[in-house]
C-alpha cells in the first residue's frame, strides 16, 4: 500500500491550496512554489506513487489529466501561446512529491526542454 502524500489531503480539502479545477477523477492547483507565470499542478484523485506504477486501470484518470490541462490553460489565457506539461519519474527524474502528477507551466517562454 503506497503511502500517502500531502497532495491526498489538498485532492480532500484537509489543508488549504488554490484548486482550479476537480472532478471525479482529477484535482488542479497551483503550485506551492511557481516556476511559470502559470503554474498548476495535475492530480489523478487516486493515488499512483509514480509513472512506473501505472497500470490499464488507471487510463481514465491518466486522459482526464489532459482534458483538464487544455480546460485549465484556456482558463488562464495561456492556451494560444503554448505551456509545457512535465511529468516528473523517481529519482533522475527530479519527482519529489510520489503521487503521480503534470506539471502545467506557461505565461512565458519556457526555453529549452532540459538545462544540461
Ligand atoms: P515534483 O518535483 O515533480 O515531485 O513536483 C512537486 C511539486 O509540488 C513542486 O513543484 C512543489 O512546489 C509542489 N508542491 C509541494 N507541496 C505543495 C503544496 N502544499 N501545494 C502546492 N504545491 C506543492
Amino acid at each position: 500500500m503506497a503511502e500517502e502524500t500531502i497532495f491526498s489531503k489538498i485532492i480532500r480539502r484537509e489543508i488549504p491550496s488554490e484548486i482550479v479545477y476537480q472532478d471525479d477523477l482529477v484535482t488542479a492547483f497551483r503550485d506551492i512554489s511557481p516556476k511559470a507565470p502559470s503554474h498548476i499542478v495535475i492530480v489523478p484523485n487516486i493515488l499512483i506513487p509514480t509513472v512506473n506504477d501505472v497500470t490499464a486501470e488507471h487510463e481514465a484518470a491518466l486522459g482526464r489529466m489532459f482534458t483538464a490541462a487544455a480546460k485549465i490553460a484556456e482558463r488562464e489565457g495561456i492556451a494560444e501561446n503554448g505551456f509545457r506539461l512535465i511529468v516528473n519519474c523517481n529519482r533522475h527524474g527530479g519527482q519529489e512529491v510520489y503521487h503521480l502528477h503534470m506539471h502545467l507551466l506557461g505565461g512565458r517562454p519556457l526555453g529549452p526542454l532540459v538545462a544540461f
